[in-house]
């Protein structure tokens, strides 16, 4: 597997990685891999993956 950060390319064991998994309806699957926080951080707000997902529900009061 690479060691490339999934946001900016660097190699994420320079840095402080953290890596992220998806699950699927029997496991997980490997999403990305970042350098740090920061990466992930901008890789979310690059790419919208927060748009329309939350996992609070609201009940309408
Ligand atoms: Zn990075």
């Amino acid at each position: 597997m690479s060691d490339a950060c999934t946001y900016c390319g660097s190699d994420v064991s320079d840095h402080d990685p953290v890596f992220v998994e998806e699950g699927t309806g029997d496991g997980r699957q490997e999403a990305g891999q970042f350098c740090n926080y920061a990466c992930l951080s901008a890789q979310i707000d690059d790419t919208d993956l927060t748009t329309g997902a939350c996992c609070r529900i609201d009940l309408g009061g």
